[in-house]
């Protein structure tokens, strides 16, 4: 037995009692159960280190060993480890939100905590209704969003996404009224092979103004987007121009735009906000973040409102109507702070477009070279920062045929990388509402990645991809 797996066992943890607990929790089968972490790397109970090119969910990005970040949970824990934001502010919740709200040319003027994703992104519905019943337009009430997108795993957040597979079960009893949806911004997939990239935009920006007109627009809350495509359509950037067309709508209605960051903001692009990545200056009115916020050294999320949101509401109520018991969380506050600190300090949005630019290269050398095994399978590789999909397609006449054996290719390179000490995230059936296309990787590593760990990733990700290949002609 490995030491791990003997601390694991000291503990009282046993593969049969877990076996038990993972299926009251969530999962048919027990994953690896992970038991320490060291930089970008986490240790399994059989003792192997694995790299992991996904920080978990995109979240992990400054990696698990950050001595700063450990040292603000501790002092924090010392000093105050709870109270409730209702009553009482902290001190750690004030200094991270005067980090998001600094700068400038800043688009936003206040900043709430919450514990996660899904929960920053109910209170961006529930914001955006306050916003119209205070200013006097309580008519509005719907919601206009995207079909294959994510939003969260609660009722509301899934009637507002459309994530097909994760909705499914439960669309009897989602809100089919309020929550609409156009079609995604993917022009891999999407635009025509008749149109430019100009007019794609321009059919999707006139889709959005017909549903507006079918609603009734001045019913219409706001539309609300994935800065870049996440857990659907895999790290997919939308087209040049994009969120100013969706915006001109918006406006022109006088409704909102809000955006979910919550796994491509704080960092992940290469810019602290995803939208600045597409560097036309179009910021939304709401924000939800999260993930990258506390690098997964404590749970938390973040709604951040520009000043249009804030004016409306002060000169009227003068409050959120909103509140969760462990919202403003002091630690996860506090390690948030200290995450942001290591991020500037470190140079890391630096870092993060610089390896994700040679991540992109090495990908391309290899899975679309001349030589690639890979090559006529690789539909599109795509993405920014250091997050990047890689999209699979077999049904290229002129490949040589393979045989998944009805297995999806993409969870079989998941399985293979994991036996090969990588973690990367094999997703399916994300690139059109039938769910029978898709199949494709998703990478999203820690922001201070070395160029080395880099090519391992790539290396490990290649030999993986051509291992499942090779056992399937
Ligand atoms: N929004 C987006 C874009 C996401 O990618 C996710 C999670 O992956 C969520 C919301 C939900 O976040 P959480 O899982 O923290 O609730």
């Amino acid at each position: 037995m490995t030491s791990s797996a003997t601390s694991a066992a000291a503990n009282g943890i046993t593969r049969k009692n877990l076996q038990t607990t993972a299926l009251l929790h969530r999962t048919p089968w027990v994953p690896p159960v992970a038991t320490g972490g060291e930089g970008i790397y986490v240790t399994l109970e059989d003792g192997r280190k694995v790299l992991d090119a996904v920080g978990g969910a995109a979240v992990a990005c400054i990696g698990a060993s950050s001595a700063h970040v450990k040292q603000a949970i501790k002092e924090q824990l010392d000093r105050l480890p709870y109270v409730y934001s209702m009553q009482l502010s902290n001190e750690p919740a004030e200094k991270l939100a005067k980090i998001l709200t600094a700068g400038e040319n800043n688009a936003f003027e206040l900043v709430a905590f919450v514990s996660g994703g899904s929960e920053a992104m109910e209170g961006a519905i529930k914001l955006a209704k306050q916003y119209y019943e205070e200013i006097g337009q309580p008519q509005r009430k719907n919601f206009i969003s995207r079909q294959l997108s994510y939003h969260g795993n609660t009722v509301s957040t899934l009637a507002l996404a459309y994530h097909p597979a994760r909705r499914a079960p439960y669309e009897a009893i989602l809100d089919h009224d309020n929550f609409h949806h156009v079609s995604p911004a993917f022009a891999k997939r999407f635009q025509r092979s008749d149109e430019t990239e100009k007019q794609y935009v321009l059919r999707l920006q006139k889709e959005l103004d017909d549903k507006f007109l079918a609603l009734g627009p001045d019913t219409v809350i706001g539309f609300c987007a994935e800065t870049v495509g996440g857990a659907t359509t895999g790290a997919c950037p939308a087209p040049k121009g994009y969120f100013k067309a969706m915006k001109e709508v918006c406006d022109k209605h006088g409704a909102l735009l809000i955006l979910d960051e919550v796994m491509t903001g704080i960092g992940r692009m290469g810019t602290l906000h995803a939208w600045e990545s597409y560097g036309d200056g179009v910021a939304p009115d709401i924000q939800a973040v999260a993930k990258g916020l506390s690098a997964g050294y404590a749970p938390i999320g973040a709604v951040l409102m520009s000043k249009k949101i804030v004016d409306g509401i002060r000169g009227k109520s003068g409050f959120w109507k909103h509140g969760h018991t462990y919202q403003s969380h002091p630690l996860a506050c506090a390690a948030a702070v200290a995450v942001q600190e290591v991020i500037e300090s470190e140079n890391l949005l630096e870092n993060c477009r610089d390896q994700g630019a040679y991540l992109a290269k090495l990908l391309n050398e290899r899975l679309r070279g001349p030589n690639a095994l890979a090559a006529p399978y690789t539909f599109d590789i795509r993405g920014g920062g250091l997050l990047w999909g890689i999209e699979f397609d077999f049904d290229s006449p002129n490949a040589r045929k393979v045989d998944l054996k009805g297995k999806a290719f993409a969870m079989e390179v998941q399985a293979r990388a994991l036996e090969n000490n990588l973690i990367i995230m094999g997703m399916v059936g994300g690139a059109n509402l039938e769910g029978n296309k898709g199949d494709h990787l998703l990478l999203s590593p820690a922001y201070n990645i070395t160029k080395e760990e880099v090519e391992k990733l790539v290396d490990i990700l290649v030999e993986s991809i051509e291992q499942v290949l090779k056992e399937s002609f």
